[in-house]
C-alpha cells in the first residue's frame, strides 16, 4: 500500500433506492417508533409495530443480495435508515441493525443452499436474526470462545452457553460461533445457523439493562443442540473467526449510525428546548455557554456522521480490506464517542428536568451507553485503528529525516513493524 492510500477518498454517492429506503424509514420513526418510545422502554417491550412496519416497507431487504429477494442496496443504505431509526428511539435502531449484524455471517460466508433458504425470509421480515459471538469468559477476546460444535455423522452437536444475544427470543434465525478444533489457532471456530425451537436451545435469561430497553438481550444456551450439517456456515469448519471479523467491519458503520442517530435526536431536543426556556428574561439559547453546548453538539455530530457515511460507502464500493476496516473501527468509534458526549450535552442544556425520567432526553442518555461497549468497545476500536497506523508507519520511510536520529536507533521501521 502506498502511503498516500493511507488517507482515505471516498466519494458518498446515495443512490436514489437509498434515500426512498431512508424516507420510508423516517416515516416509519415518526408514526410508529418514537410516539411509543419511552412507554415501550418502561415496560422493557419490544415494538413489534414497528418492526412489521419495517418488514412490509421492504426495509429488511436493505443488505439481503438482489439473488436472494433483497434490494442490494449495501451498507450505506443500513446505516441511514439505522440513523433515522435511532433518532426517534436509539433502542429501537439497534432493533433493526441486529438483523444485519445476524445475517452478515451467511451473507458474506454462506452457502449457495444457505443463501437461498435463508436470506429471502429475513429479507421479507419472516425471521428475524440474532448473533451469538460474545460469552461470558470471551468477550473482547473473541477467540476465547468455550462453546463446542462436535461433528456427529451428518450433524453437529453444540454445547454450552453465549451471552449478551441481543434480539434473543424475537429472533428465529441465530448466527452461533463454535469450536470445532481446539488444538488449532487460526481455524478454531466455525459458525453455524440455527433455528429457533430446535431441542436443547433455550434462553434462560432476559437481562434487565440501564438502556436500549426495548429490545431484549439475553443468555441462550445449547444443551446437546444437535444441527444439520448443512448448517455450518460457509459448509468449511474453521472459518468462524474470519466470518466474524468480516461481520463486524461490514456491521460497524451500522452501530456507527445508530450513534450518529442517537446524538442528532439529543441534540434536536435540547435545540427546541433551549429555544423555549426563558432564563434571565432570554431563552436560554440566547446564553453563550448554552450556544457552545449546542454548536459543539451539531459539529460533532457533523462529523460523525460523514465519517460514519464515507466508511459505508468505502464497504459498498471496496468490500472487505484493511482500509475499511480501520475506516470502520474509527466511525463506530468517533460516532459512538460524540453520541455519548451529545447525550450528556443534552441533559445538562435540560437541566434539571433533563434528569427525569419524564422526558426522553434522559432515556437518549442511557442509551447512548451501550454504544461505546457493543460490537467491540472503543478500546479494541482504537487498537484496530492503532495496529494499521503501524503498519502504515512503515510506509513512511521518506519522513524519517525528519524525526530526531538518536530515536531512529532504537525504533527503525522493523521494530515498528514487528
Ligand atoms: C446490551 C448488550 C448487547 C450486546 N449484544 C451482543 C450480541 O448481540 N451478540 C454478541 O455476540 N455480543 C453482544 N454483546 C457483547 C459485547 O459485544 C461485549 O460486551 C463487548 O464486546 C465487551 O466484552 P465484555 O463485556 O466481555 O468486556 P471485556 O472484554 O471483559 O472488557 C472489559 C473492559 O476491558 C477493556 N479491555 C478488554 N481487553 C482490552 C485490551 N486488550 N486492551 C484494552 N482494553 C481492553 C474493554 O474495553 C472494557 O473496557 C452485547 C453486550 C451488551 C452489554
Amino acid at each position: 500500500m502506498q502511503a498516500a492510500e493511507n488517507v482515505m477518498q471516498q466519494n458518498i454517492v446515495f443512490s436514489e433506492q437509498a434515500l426512498e429506503l431512508q424516507a420510508l424509514a423516517r416515516k416509519i420513526a415518526d408514526e410508529v417508533v418514537r410516539p411509543k418510545a419511552a412507554e415501550l422502554d418502561e415496560k422493557h417491550e419490544y415494538n413489534m409495530e414497528a418492526a412489521q412496519a419495517l418488514a412490509k416497507a421492504g426495509l429488511f431487504k436493505t443488505w439481503i443480495p438482489k439473488e436472494y429477494g433483497g434490494h442490494s442496496a449495501g451498507v450505506l443504505a443500513l446505516s441511514l435508515i439505522a440513523e433515522e431509526l435511532a433518532k426517534a428511539d436509539s433502542g429501537f435502531g439497534v432493533a433493526f441493525a441486529v438483523n444485519a449484524l445476524g445475517s452478515f455471517p451467511i451473507v458474506l460466508g454462506g452457502t449457495e443452499e444457505q443463501k437461498k433458504k435463508y436470506l429471502p425470509l429475513i429479507g421479507n421480515g419472516e425471521k428475524f436474526v440474532a448473533f451469538c459471538l460474545s460469552e461470558k469468559f470471551a468477550g473482547s477476546d473473541a477467540s476465547g470462545l468455550a462453546v463446542t460444535a462436535v461433528k456427529d455423522g451428518d450433524d453437529y452437536i453444540i454445547n454450552g452457553e453465549k451471552k449478551w444475544t441481543t434480539n434473543g427470543g424475537i429472533a428465529d434465525i441465530y448466527t452461533v460461533f463454535a469450536v470445532t478444533d481446539r488444538t488449532s489457532r487460526s481455524r478454531r471456530i466455525s459458525a453455524f445457523i440455527v433455528e429457533k425451537g430446535t431441542p436443547g436451545f433455550t434462553i434462560n435469561k432476559v437481562e434487565n439493562k440501564m438502556g436500549i430497553r426495548g429490545v431484549p438481550v439475553v443468555e441462550t444456551h445449547f444443551d446437546n443442540v444437535r444441527v444439520p450439517a448443512e448448517n455450518l456456515i460457509g459448509g468449511r469448519e474453521g472459518m468462524g473467526f474470519k466470518h466474524a471479523m468480516m461481520t463486524l467491519d461490514h456491521a460497524r458503520p451500522g452501530v456507527a449510525a445508530q450513534a450518529v442517530g442517537a446524538s442528532q435526536g439529543a441534540l434536536d431536543l435540547a435545540n427546541v428546548y433551549a429555544n423555549r426556556r426563558v432564563q434571565f428574561k432570554v431563552p436560554i439559547s440566547q446564553h453563550q455557554m448554552v450556544q457552545k453546548m449546542l454548536a459543539d453538539m451539531a459539529m460533532k455530530t457533523e462529523s460523525a456522521r460523514q465519517l460514519t457515511y464515507a466508511a459505508a460507502a468505502a464497504i459498498d464500493e471496496k468490500g472487505p480490506n484493511p482500509m475499511n476496516s480501520k475506516m470502520a473501527a474509527m466511525a463506530k468509534c468517533l460516532s459512538s464517542d460524540v453520541a455519548m458526549e451529545v447525550a450528556t450535552d443534552a441533559v445538562q442544556v435540560f437541566g434539571g428536568y433533563g434528569f427525569m425520567e419524564d422526558y426522553p432526553i434522559a432515556k437518549f442518555f442511557r442509551d447512548a451507553k451501550i454504544l461505546q461497549i457493543y460490537e467491540g468497545t472503543n478500546q479494541v476500536q482504537r487498537i484496530v485503528i492503532a495496529r494499521h497506523l503501524i503498519r502504515e508507519a512503515g510506509e513512511l520511510e521518506h519522513l524519517k529525516e525528519f524525526i530526531p536520529t538518536e530515536t531512529q536507533e532504537r525504533y527503525g521501521a522493523e521494530d515498528l513493524n514487528a
